[in-house]
Order: structure tokens, then sequence, then C-alpha cells
């Protein structure tokens, strides 16, 4: 392989090395995708000490996304009826900083919002943050992060103090016990769940897997023990676990006294969950409702892994905290093998934590409401005091509220898809619609959400800009530009800083290549929770990959970075984790008798981000070639069902419709529809038309994973 290059796989969380080498090799013939186009080889980089060389179906497909239906030219309309007519970048720029300006002084700059993603790099996000919070005024940035893992942000911060998955992949071959909530890792996170895997098969019978989920999934039939509770019943089921690690005691008291607070709340609260009103609420046999509490107990390490099962709900902080709370009292945190691990969904939605990219938070994990954190970024964007507003901006689903109620005045949504992704897509499509301005920045075209787009703006995407990445383990991986960019697209944080400059903040955008953004996002790290001062671009392309917190004076505690709080100490002002003491509230929407099922969504294994990229190659859509239900066997044969029978679905805000697939994988009572079908790839059957955007009240997180439907053969 000449010139190849070491880069990260730029689709989920596990954040797999890559390597990539280039069409043309001496002696061989050029390298092409299904399209003819010169296509970069891609394999798993042997060396990342994440993914060890291994890659799932879509890493090792990407190059094939990399020409297909790219957005090559800012384009421009007045209205959303007319067609879009190809400028140029001064005449779009201008378009939207006229529009920046008169909202601003019209409306006040919190009418002004941008929706991101975590697939920008963490340089996207940070000039973003500066632009948006910091010269603008207005904290209305939000990212589709809210939608997967901000339950998890604010789980951390409530239990330990400050986010950040404590654990790092290492510990998947080290624990004693994983125990896995809401998460079909083996579809959605492979390449963790093949390592995973992997360990369990070897040492069988000595290290047990727990998988809780009401679906029998691929990752559940690889369990020792799994637990189809009812949808809704996970804190239930925890607080059950809870009680029997207490009256059994297998509780580290040691760690309670010294390193907790709150401790004799919570245990007034588990007290009330005695192990047969347990399991009889979470649907489960008695006797696995305490196998899982022994394998727990017995265990000298529990790895505890979850993701969107957990977070996108209505309770999706309290139930984080609720696994922080097992781990507490058994001590099972900051040691090999050991502690809660939230599985991160999009590739760098953890370099946006650390960027301060959702609305209640700034750079370097301070928060919004923080007075000496704002004054802290204030000065060090040279910005003057009182510049950054002292309330949270809107939440994504508040941008929508906005837009019915006029509020918004200006949307700025770059590489996301919301009209997919959203709950109450119906209701999201009509706010949309309400849109005076909005801007629709991706590499894509057409995408759905661009049709709701009065200027698109092109985006260079990964293999086309240079910027950094942090994957679930806080592992940070350089990822160079290695292709050319195609047509006039230009980088997510460039198209930022422009604006920036164009709007008269010339001295707070003077950077010339994202190694500058960089240097002087980790200067705002120093001496915080995410400390990366040791970071720069040039150290990460010689060393590799590093974790953080990596502060520039290499002063770290015994077992860091691999591993957070290994001496014990929380980031909360004394120091000491906090117990969380809840009870459920159950879903948000449950079923009754008019709408009798609870509907569940997910991803499928080649799927990915509203199938921007995915639904753009064909080894995946084969492998996925159309939208489904499953249904248990006996509701439908109640419902007089056949397998591939049409199904309408509906809930109190739509219906969608989708073949029948009758299998005894899901548990009666609930059905699944796969989620990254959009309006583009199948008709009538978009998952989120169904969904409800009640939300968690402390994360704001939808509960896009549950509601109420009815079904009707069609
Ligand atoms: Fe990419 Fe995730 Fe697959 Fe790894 S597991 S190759 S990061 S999609």
């Amino acid at each position: 392989m000449t010139d190849s290059k070491k880069t990260l796989c730029p689709y989920c969380g596990v954040g797999c090395g890559l390597e990539v080498s280039p069409p043309a090799q001496p002696g061989k013939p050029v390298n092409r995708d299904s399209q003819g186009y010169p296509s970069w080889k891609v394999q798993g980089d042997r060396n990342h000490p994440s993914s060890q060389g291994m890659v799932c179906v879509k890493g090792a497909t990407i190059a094939e996304s990399l020409n297909k239906d790219r957005l090559l030219y800012p384009m421009m309309r007045e209205t959303l009826d007319q067609p879009f007519r190809r400028v140029t970048w001064d005449e779009a720029l201008d378009a939207i900083v006229n529009r920046i300006q008169t909202v601003r002084y019209t409306q006040g700059a919190d009418s002004i919002c941008m929706y991101g993603s975590g697939q920008f790099q963490t340089e996207d996000y940070y000039v973003a943050q500066k632009l948006i919070k910091g010269c603008l005024g207005t904290n209305n940035f939000d990212a589709n992060s809210r939608l997967c893992m901000s339950s998890a942000v604010s789980g951390y911060i409530q239990s330990f103090g400050a986010d950040g998955p404590p654990c790092c992949y290492d510990d998947l071959e080290l624990t004693n016990c994983a125990f896995l909530i809401g998460t079909n890792t083996a579809e959605c996170h492979p390449i963790v769940f093949n390592r995973l895997r992997k360990y369990h098969k070897k040492n069988s019978g000595k290290v047990k897997m727990i998988v809780v989920d009401p679906r029998r999934t691929t990752t559940a039939e690889a369990a020792d023990l799994h637990l189809a509770i009812k949808p809704g019943t996970d804190i239930d089921l925890m607080n059950g676990i809870a009680y029997l690690l207490l009256r059994w005691g297998y509780i580290d008291h040691q760690f309670i006294d010294e390193c907790t607070a709150n401790f004799p709340a919570y245990a007034e609260v588990i007290s009330q969950y005695p192990p047969d009103y347990v399991a009889k609420k979470c649907g489960i046999e008695l006797a696995d409702l305490e196998t899982a509490a022994r394998y727990w107990g017995q265990s000298k390490s529990v790895l505890s892994m979850w993701s969107m099962g957990i977070n996108q709900s209505s309770e999706g902080t309290a139930k984080v905290q609720t696994i922080n709370n097992l781990h507490l009292m058994t001590g099972q945190i900051g040691k090999p093998g050991a502690g809660p691990f939230s599985l991160t969904g999009q590739p760098n939605a953890m370099g946006g934590r650390e960027a301060g990219g959702l609305c209640h938070i700034l750079p370097g994990y301070r928060m919004v409401k923080n007075p000496q954190h704002r004054a802290e970024i204030e000065e060090l964007w040279g910005l003057p005091t009182g510049r950054i507003a002292a309330k949270p901006g809107l939440s994504v689903w508040e941008m929508i509220e906005g837009l019915e109620t006029g509020k918004v005045g200006f949307l700025w949504v770059a590489a996301t898809n919301p009209a997919v992704s959203m709950p109450d897509l119906e209701r999201t499509k009509k706010a949309l619609l309400r849109s005076p301005f909005t801007v629709y920045q991706d590499a894509y075209y057409p995408t759905e959400t661009a049709a709701y787009a009065h200027v698109l703006l092109p985006a260079a995407q990964w293999s086309e800009k240079t910027g950094t990445m942090t994957n679930s383990e806080r592992r940070v991986t350089l990822c160079s530009a290695f292709r050319d960019r195609p047509g006039e697209t230009k980088a997510d944080w460039e198209i930022f800083a422009e604006v920036g400059r164009l709007l008269g903040f010339t001295e707070q955008f003077k950077f010339t290549n994202s190694a500058e953004v960089y240097a002087e996002f980790v200067r705002l790290t120093k001496n915080r929770p995410c400390d990366m001062t040791g970071l720069s671009h040039e150290k990460l392309n010689t060393q590799g990959p590093q974790q953080w917190p990596c502060p520039a004076d290499g002063n770290l505690v015994e077992g860091a970075p691999a591993r957070l709080y290994t001496d014990n100490r929380f980031h909360t002002p004394d120091g000491r984790a906090r117990f969380a003491a809840y009870h459920s509230r159950g879903l948000a929407e449950p079923p009754d008798p008019d709408y009798p099922f609870v509907l569940t969504v997910g991803r499928l294994y080649g799927h990915w981000h509203t199938q921007t990229r995915t639904g753009r190659i064909e080894k995946i859509t084969q492998m996925h070639p159309h939208p489904f239900i499953e249904i248990h066997p006996r509701d439908a044969a109640k419902l007089s069902i056949q397998e591939e029978e049409l199904v309408e679905v509906r809930s109190r805000r739509g219906f969608a419709r989708f073949p029948a697939k009758i299998t005894k994988n899901i548990s009666p009572g609930t059905v699944f529809v796969p989620m990254h079908w959009g309006a583009l790839w199948a008709k009538d059957a978009e998952a989120n038309v169904l969904t409800h955007p009640e939300a968690c009240p402390v994360s704001l997180e939808p509960e896009l994973k549950a509601c109420a439907v009815q079904l009707a053969k069609v």
C-alpha cells in the first residue's frame, strides 16, 4: 500500500481506526466504486487502540458514499415553492449575514438558532459556539446529540459533578459481568460488541453477560441472561436489583461512606422494590431478577453499557443516575473492568460535549448557568463581560416550537436531517415550512431537510477536511484530509468563521487552518475535567490517537487517562458522588384501550443517520431492502395479520405502513420498527411520524423510544 493514511471511521461513537489507500497503486488497475469513480480502499487500522483493525459494514463501505449525490455549490431561493438557483458563495453569505443582522435588530439575538450535529469535527463545533454563543450572544445552539446522548450527559453531571464516560474499551476484556441495558450493541456499536463477545465466549461461564431489552436482539441472543422487561420499567428493574444487593450484603460500605452522599434517601426508595413486586411490574420471572442481582453482586468487576434505550426517555436522566447508583453502592467504578459506560451514538458527539455543543453548556465542560464559567469563556474569546447569555438557549424541540410561534426568525441546520429524525414528524415538517429563513448546510443533496431550506451550503465532509473526533472512550483521533474537495465545498468551521468575519468579528475568527482552531479550543480546557492542553494536531499526527484527560503538564492521578475517578474523587464541590433516589414514572404515553400497543424504534446494523450516507451504498441497501414492523405471533393472530402483509400503525400524531415481520423476538403487546427510513427512501414508513416529543425535564431528550399505537391490517 503506498501513501496510505490513518483516520477514524466517521459513522458511530465506537470510533474505529481506518487505514485508507489511494485508488491508484503501482502495477494495479485503478480501484473504482460502483459508479465508476476512482475510490480509496478502506480497511481497519490494526494499530488503532480502540478497534484493533476491526470494522463493520459501514466503515468498510464508507468510500462508496463519498462521490454520490454531493451538494457541490451554494444554492438559494426566496420561497420554498421555488426551484433552487445556483449562486456564488459571496451571494449566499451576504444573504445569510443580512438576515442575521435584520433578525438580531428586529427580533433580538434569541431569534437566531443553529442546529448542528455529532458528525461535526470538534473544530466545527468550536467555531460554531464562538459565533452563536459568543459573538451573537444567544445560546441557541443545539445538536442532534440532544436526541441521542443528552440524558447521559446530565446523568453523569448529576451523579459525578461532570460529564464524561469513566471507562475505556479495555474494560470490555477485563470485566466479570457486562450489564447491557437499552442497547442493541451488536447492531448499533458492532465493534464494541465484537470485542465483548469474543472475550465472553473465551471465558464462558466465568464472565457473565446480562442484556435488558424488550426485544430479543442479536445482542440478547449472546447473553447469559436476557431480561425482556416491559418498556418503561428500567428504573423498577434497577431498583429491584439494588434491593437484592442490599438485602444480600453485596454492597461496598466503605466506598459509600467515604466517597458518596445521599445513600440513606436512596436506601429508603429501594426498600420499596421487593423482588415479587418488581418481577411482576417488569414482566419477568422472579428467578431471573434474582439471577441478575446475583451476577452483579458476585462479580469482582461490573461494566454497564447503555445507549438510546435509556437516554431517549422522559425520565432519561433518572435512568442514567439509577445505573450510576448501582455502581456507587457496589463500588464498581474507577477500576479495571468496571463502571457506567454510555455508548455514544454519533462519531463526535463526545467532541461536541467537550466544545460546548448543546444549548446549556459551554466549551471545556462548562455550564451556561455558571457566571464564572461564562466569564472565563468571554475573557478567552476577547468579548465584553456579559456577552454570553445567562440562560440556556433553545433545545431543538424548543426551536421547532419557536418556528410555530414565530419566535425563531433564522434557522441554520448543519450536518443533520431533522425532517426524518425529529419526533412528531408531521408537526416538525409543518413548523419547518413556517420558517422565515432556513440555511441548510450538508454534504449531500437531496435530503429530506433540503426541501425546507432557503439557502443550501455545500459542506466538505470526512476525508476532505482535517479535524479531530473523540470516541466513546474519550480517545481523540486526528482525521486528516486525504482527498480533494469536490465542487465548491468548504469545511463547516470555515463557513462559520467566514460569517463571523462578515458580521464584523474579525479578531475572533483569524484562523487560517483547523490546527489553529484546535489549539485555541484546547487552551479553553485547561484545568477542566476534559483537560486536553497536552494535545495538538501535530501531536495526534505523530503520536496517534490519545485519551483525555491529557494536561500539558502530564500530571495525572494513577490509572488515568484510561479511566476516570480512579482516586474515588468526583467533580462535585465535596468530591463525593451523589446517589439519586427515584421512583419510576413509567412511559410518558402508556398504552390504553384506544392505542393498546407500545411502539419501540431502533437502528439496523447497516443503517446510519437517516441514511444520508448509508442509503447511497448498494451493499447496505441490499442488506436492508425495506422497512418492516416486528409483531409477536400472538398479536398477529389476534389481528389476523400474516407475514409480509401491510400493517397500518397509528398513533395520536399520525400513521405509517409497514410489511409485517412476525417474530417471537418481540414481546407481546410491543411492536418494533426501524427508524432510519425517511420520505426519500420509503413512502409512508417514517417511524417518527408516530413518536411524541415528551422529554426528560432535565436533559430535554425526547422519548423517541416508545409511544402508544394501534395496529390494523391494510
Ligand atoms: Fe464505524 Fe462504528 Fe462500524 Fe466502527 S463500529 S466501523 S466506528 S460504524
